[in-house]
């Protein structure tokens, strides 16, 4: 039976901001498929993520061919969502999928050629159940490849309706501008820019952020929370279900180490000041860029994304208490 939402999910018009010049409008908190949505994982939980997230008034969820384990399962997973629970709603949803990792046997199923990016959208339409998707991301910058042959097959998307918008990922940010300049005279505009940004990597302060206000494209920071240790999950060890025993591919047991634990307990001394989480606290800092449109989050429970959203409610960090942030991280 098809999810009967929330009717008061969009209850609060202060939840969604212009993405870059476009007309499009996107949730604050976006809602990642990275994990927690392959075959390895319970369908039930990743399906009750999701919902709670659409009740609560998030619009976005971000995927890419290569999301699982096993690669495409998280796709084909959303996809039997959009089927049995969302089909009714798929003009509120804002659905976006990449190309550019590892997809599938040979030369041509990773990286950047027109073939790969072209290829891959098609098997990504296939999975999802969908005629378009709202928005296709080249993944990565491709070194062999020429940038004029990447973003003209992401505007070949866009023309043959198979896509809405395009955006890039990992781009730095001569990358970006140039990429910018040829998908403005393909016009398909840029719209996102999706980059790793958190309190522990702030590269794109130098620079990036900076071309993307320049350019009108919105920028879309991915792990925002650092994969959960900007959270109250490692304060006091290890927990068995979290993702750093759960799939330690990415954030592995020995990153959380005792200098970090420390000035993470600090981080959330600051937090608890402000009456809020430390998640709260880690996402409050990355909306504070003018650049960011949208923080894109992931998450293993629903009560995660509820105090996720609840951030959003408090007030934005002083002056004074981003000092206090630096000052920390030192
Ligand atoms: P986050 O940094 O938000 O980490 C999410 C994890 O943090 C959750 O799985 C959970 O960990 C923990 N968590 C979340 N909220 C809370 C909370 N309130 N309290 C305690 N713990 C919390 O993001 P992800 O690393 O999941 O990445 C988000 C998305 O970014 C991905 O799904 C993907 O869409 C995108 N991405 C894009 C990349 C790219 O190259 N373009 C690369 C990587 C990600 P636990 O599971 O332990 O409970």
């Amino acid at each position: 039976m098809s999810h009967q939402p929330s009717p008061t999910r969009y209850a609060n018009p202060a939840l969604y901001r212009r993405t870059g010049r476009s007309g499009l409008k996107l949730s604050r908190l976006s809602l990642g498929l990275w994990h927690n949505f392959g075959d390895t994982d319970l369908y039930d939980n990743s399906r009750a993520l999701v919902l709670r997230a659409f009740d609560l008034g998030i619009t976005h969820f971000d995927l890419a061919n290569n999301y699982g384990p096993p690669p495409g399962s998280a796709e084909r997973n959303f996809g039997r969502m959009l089927r049995e629970d969302l089909a009714a709603h798929r003009d509120e949803l804002i659905i976006s999928t990449k190309a550019g990792y590892l997809m599938w046997d040979g030369p041509c199923g990773e990286w950047g050629s027109r073939k790969h990016i072209l290829a891959s959208l098609d098997q990504s339409l296939k999975r999802l159940g969908l005629d378009y998707v709202d928005i296709f991301y080249h993944h990565r910058p491709d070194p062999d490849t020429p940038l004029e042959e990447s973003m003209g097959a992401l505007a070949l998307a866009v023309r043959s309706g198979k896509a809405l918008y395009v955006a890039l990922s990992n781009y730095n940010p001569e990358q970006t501008a140039r990429a910018a300049a040829i998908l403005r005279d393909l016009g398909t505009p840029c719209l996102l820019h999706q980059p790793k940004y958190h309190m522990y990597e702030r590269t794109p302060e130098r620079g990036l952020f900076d071309v993307l206000l320049k350019e009108g494209i919105g920028a879309i920071p991915f792990c925002p929370l650092a994969q959960g240790l900007l959270t109250n999950r490692y304060l006091n060890g290890i927990p068995e279900d979290s993702r750093a025993v759960r799939d330690p591919r990415f954030l592995k047991p020995e990153h959380i180490t005792e200098a970090k634990l420390t000035q993470l307990r600090q981080l959330n001394t600051l937090a608890q000041s402000r009456g809020q989480s430390l998640a709260q606290l880690a996402l409050l800092w990355v909306l504070r860029q003018p650049a960011v449109t949208t923080a894109l989050i992931g998450a293993s429970k629903v009560a995660q994304i509820e105090d996720n959203l609840a951030a959003l409610n408090s007030p934005d960090l002083t002056p004074a208490e981003s000092a206090q942030i630096d000052k920390i991280l030192g």
